[in-house]
């Protein structure tokens, strides 16, 4: 972790903290693990949150980054519960998308149930955009990043591919416990997605779910919206049967 801001190769974005690694923390990881460099930007610093203080989620996200081998990990602050997708808002993620000029960005899915999640991928796109227009009055220089994926977590939305993520998956885990505010308590942990549920144990099953449908012990999915070019389809991995 640096406190001057890098240039990243892989950008994540979402509303709190906690919901990369969540979401697409096997993926930062597997990046971290070829060497890229990547980043997150969570827009609100939890001040919501029933467990925990604004405080502890800030130095549980810093471990986490820590475990997952993020180089930069930035808070916008903007009010938790209550996230909107201003003007002002959309100029300063614009900003650090300028700033950190992130090859790939991993945005919210809107198809995800608090609405702060919505609000926060709706926001991210709209930026990346504004952040490529070179009159816009924003500092830095304008960039955009060639490539958006969409991430989500128990819920359906179609998904466009599976990223193996069989040697990440621990790390995974590990970094969504150093959230223990959140996490620490069996009720911390049964409560929020699907009630009774452990959350470590819906994490594993998602993943393993992923991993099935590339003939592979654990995955994670996302969506894109454009096509997937294939050059070669002789070369395509997974049996089809
Ligand atoms: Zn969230």
């Amino acid at each position: 972790m640096t406190n001057t801001t890098p240039q990243v190769d892989a950008l994540a974005l979402a509303a709190h903290r906690d919901d990369i690694e969540i979401t697409c923390g096997g993926l930062l990881i597997k990046f971290a693990d070829r060497g890229y460099k990547t980043g997150i930007v969570d827009f609100t610093a939890g001040e919501m949150g029933t467990r925990g203080t604004e405080i502890d989620r800030a130095r549980e996200a810093e471990e986490a980054a820590r475990v997952m081998g993020v180089t930069y990990r930035e808070n916008l602050g903007m009010p938790d519960a209550r996230l909107e997708n201003t003007l002002e808002n959309r100029l300063r993620v614009a900003e650090t998308i300028r700033r950190l000029k992130p090859k790939l960005v991993i945005l919210p899915h809107r198809d995800q149930r608090h609405p702060d999640h919505r609000v926060a991928g709706e926001m991210a796109y709209d930026a990346c955009y504004l952040a490529g227009l070179k009159k816009m009055d924003i500092p830095g220089e304008a960039h955009r990043p060639h490539k958006i994926l969409y991430a989500s977590f128990f819920r359906k939305p179609p998904y466009s591919f599976v990223v193996d993520i069989t040697d990440q998956l621990e790390r995974k885990l590990e970094a969504v416990r150093a959230y223990h505010s959140q996490f620490a308590t069996e009720d911390g942990q049964t409560s929020i997605y699907q009630p009774g549920v452990n959350i470590f144990d819906l994490m594993r099953e998602d993943a393993r779910r992923f991993g099935q449908m590339i003939r592979k012990t654990y995955g994670e999915g996302y969506f894109i919206k454009e096509m997937i070019e294939i050059d070669d389809p002789l070369t395509m991995s997974v049996n089809s049967i």
